[in-house]
């Protein structure tokens, strides 16, 4: 049995774990404890990865005394009954001042659950988000660690040292405390939803607007990602476009499926948003957008419902373009507007202090949504850190008041087409909501009023008041 050879461990091998151990494993002073439930994963990690030096248990008792005192344990396993399961085997073999760290896609509710059940024993429990995907994880993730102010001492200098890089600086910062760090990768994941369906809708409008090819448009993808709209998941896009169906010679993504998959996080956000109270449009009509794809049996392919008559013919290709990036850009201010306003609403339901500039920055490197788009978000909250609304911090204002018009063309053609734009739309809707001077929510308390008897307040003096409407018996 190992004794007391390991700083760090890391339960479940599986490929974010596996390439997460060997990130700790090739920092400095680093020697890391790996266990999983099932031997192989263990046995093939250790035969392929002898440079990494690490240590191998096979039961969780050897495991907690593969490791130094406090001892410190990543849990990566799959999110819900099984980190369950692997926190009772920990719980069991640690002890008072130990740290379980779970890095698995947990619920932020649930975090809380364990946090709370875990501090009872003495132990250290942090939910930490990790974006990045398997890349990420083995070259440096953008992680968003919750938990108490005692772990982070300890696991501060670890996580900042495996941690992405951005302009200097990790891409960590201890979020808050219990729940907090699985809450904001939550609205991170909702983001990344409204961000990959404004860019889908982009790519199809163009695509039917100018009949240009996918290659032609990963070409238009690359361009973009030398302006303002620079990220991860636009440059993704141009490969994504750009790649050829070896068994076909078509282009791939002509070849794909047009059923988009989720693992639950975007649903997660909307339905956390819905309890909260506040209107993240644009990530909920990228989450229901999926939905809709994925259901074949309701998809009317076969001309039952009408549409319009004219196809849309662009007369001029480079401005339609033009108009598609303005609109994106506006649409994606929105998006990321509405998930800051989530993490903002969260912080105050759950108790938790979380400086929006420092997530923002930290997103700049490592994870899905990294762009330097973010980077405009962190200058935005240092001006003005309780901004109520992100989009109005003066330089997002600026590029709104640019794009605006475009933004409606845009959607007022895609209408027209009958050409589905629906996180495009949507986030211009919320964008003149916002604006407008009244809103009909007037006449809805009326109703409610009229039928219920739910009661409304006046413009002109304060206090409640009830209308006995024609109606009423
Ligand atoms: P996964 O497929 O989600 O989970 C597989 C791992 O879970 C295996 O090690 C498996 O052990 C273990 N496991 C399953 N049930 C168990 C149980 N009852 N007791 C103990 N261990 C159990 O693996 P993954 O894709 O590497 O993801 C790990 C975690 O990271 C998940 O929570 C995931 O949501 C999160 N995450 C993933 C990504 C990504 O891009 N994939 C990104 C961020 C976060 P066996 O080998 O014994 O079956």
């Amino acid at each position: 049995m190992p004794e007391a050879a390991a700083n760090i461990g890391v339960v479940g091998l599986a490929v974010m774990g596996s390439n997460l151990a060997r990130n700790l494993a090739s920092r400095e002073g680093n020697t890391v404890a790996v266990y999983n439930r099932s031997r192989t994963k263990t046995d093939e990690l250790i035969a392929e990865h002898p440079e990494a030096g690490f240590v191998p248990a096979f039961s969780y008792e050897e495991f907690a005394s593969s490791l130094s005192v406090p001892r410190t344990a990543v849990i990566m396993v799959k999110a819900g009954g099984p980190t369950d399961a692997v926190i009772d085997e920990l719980v069991r073999v640690f002890e008072p001042g130990d740290i379980i760290v779970d890095g698995g896609n947990a619920l932020f509710t649930d975090t809380i659950r364990r946090e709370k059940a875990v501090r009872d024993t003495g132990i250290n429990f942090v939910g930490m988000g990790v974006s990045g995907g398997e890349e990420g994880a083995l070259l440096g993730p953008s992680l968003m660690p919750g938990g108490s102010d005692e772990s982070w001492v300890t696991l501060g200098p670890i996580l900042r040292s495996i941690a992405a890089v951005a302009e200097g600086e990790p891409c960590v910062t201890h979020v808050g405390h219990d729940g907090a760090g699985h809450f904001v990768k939550m609205v991170h994941n909702g983001i990344e939803y409204a961000d990959m369906q404004l860019i889908a809708e982009a790519y199809d409008l163009i695509r039917r607007g100018t009949g240009k090819s996918p290659a032609e448009i990963a070409d238009v993808f690359a361009e973009w990602n030398r302006g303002e709209l620079e990220s991860y998941l636009i440059e993704i896009t141009a490969e994504v476009l750009r790649q050829v169906d070896a068994a076909t010679g078509t282009p791939l993504v002509d070849v794909i499926l047009d059923q988009a998959g989720a693992k639950g996080t975007g649903a997660w956000t909307v339905q956390t948003a819905l309890d909260l109270g506040v209107p993240v449009s644009g990530i909920a009509e990228a989450t229901f957008a999926r939905s809709l794809s994925s259901h074949p049996e309701q998809r009317i392919v076969s001309g039952v419902l009408p549409g319009p008559a004219e196809a849309l013919v662009v007369a001029d290709a480079d401005a339609f373009v033009e108009d598609v990036r303005l609109a994106l850009f506006a649409s994606k201010i929105v998006a990321y507007s509405q998930g800051f306003d989530e993490i903002r609403a969260g912080a105050a339901q759950y108790g938790w202090s979380i400086d929006l500039g420092a997530i923002s920055k930290i997103w700049r490197g490592g994870c899905i949504i990294r762009a330097q788009f973010l980077n405009r978000i962190a200058d935005s909250y240092a001006q003005t850190p309780d901004l109520a609304v992100l989009m109005t911090a003066p330089y997002f204002v600026e590029a709104l008041g640019r794009a605006q018009g475009a933004w409606r063309r845009i959607v007022s053609t895609a209408a027209d087409a009958g050409i589905p734009s629906p996180a495009f739309s949507s986030s211009l809707a919320y964008y003149d909501g916002l604006r407008a001077k009244r809103l009909p929510a007037a006449l809805i308390q009326g109703q409610r009023d009229f039928f219920g008897a739910h009661t409304y307040k006046r413009i002109d003096k304060p206090g409640t008041f009830h209308t006995l409407w024609s109606g009423d018996r």
